[in-house]
């Protein structure tokens, strides 16, 4: 059980692979202390959303094991676990409804004033008010009406309602525009605030909101640092 959980993360030792032929994950070992933010680089296929599945328990490790708060996650329950971490993806999943429901997703029982308090935190509400209904604009599946700029606010706003101890953000390589660039890197220091990140970055923007950097390469850390010893 986890319960009041502080959002340490600890990978010893860990191996992974999907499938016999390859392996995915080598001899990881890094440690993320409570509220620390971290980012994960490295090229396509290197390793990355591995990491993050791991933490969130969707596979076990081949070899080596992985702790939240020095809990070995195969002895955690799985709803306490999920609880406690909130997964941003590369691909906002967005269902068909409308604009609260969307946010709402993930935290039930959000009044509507909570889902706007929640957007305006992160600067979402601005582009939502502009929407033909506004907070119940209807969208369709996968958001089709929606700038990725806007997807990726959206997706913040109901990250920040959920309010995790871990967040993962599996950041979008969608091109935006540099103002929206700048919403979604004030909206990120908002969202960070106060808990657990691993960031999986694309843009430098976002890599040195870190405190510390993990490279990875075909599955093993290359090395890591802050921003500037790298
Ligand atoms: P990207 O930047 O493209 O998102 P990544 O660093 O997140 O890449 P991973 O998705 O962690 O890379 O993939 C690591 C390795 O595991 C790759 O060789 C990939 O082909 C393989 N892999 C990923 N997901 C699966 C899966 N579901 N089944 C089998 N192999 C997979
Ligand atoms: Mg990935």
């Amino acid at each position: 059980e986890l319960t009041g959980m502080n959002g340490q993360i600890e990978f010893d030792h860990v191996a992974f692979s999907y499938d016999e032929e390859r392996t995915a994950l080598h001899e990881i070992s890094l440690n993320i202390k409570a509220g620390q933010t971290i980012a994960l680089v490295g090229h396509t296929g290197s390793g990355k959303s591995t990491i993050a599945n791991l933490i969130n328990r969707f596979y076990d490790p081949t070899a080596g094991s992985v702790k939240i708060d020095g809990h070995d996650l195969r002895d955690v329950k799985l709803d306490s676990l999920r609880r406690g971490i909130s997964v941003v993806l590369q691909d906002t999943f967005i269902f068909s409804g409308n604009i609260m429901e969307n946010i709402r997703f993930g935290r039930p029982d959000a009044t509507d004033q909570e889902v706007i308090d929640a957007s305006k935190v992160v600067g979402a509400d601005d582009f939502i008010q502009r929407l033909a209904n506004g907070y119940e604009t209807e969208v369709e599946e996968r958001g089709n009406i929606l700038s990725a700029g806007e997807r990726q606010l959206l997706s913040f706003a109901r990250a920040l309602l959920a309010n995790p101890r871990i967040l993962i953000l599996d950041e979008a390589t969608a091109s935006i525009d540099t103002e929206t660039e700048v919403k979604i890197q004030k909206a990120l220091q908002r969202l960070l605030t106060g808990r657990t990140a691993i960031l999986i970055a694309h843009r430098l923007s976002t890599i040195r909101e870190s405190d510390n950097i993990f490279v990875l390469e075909n599955g093993k850390i290359l090395e890591n640092g802050s921003h500037d010893e790298l």
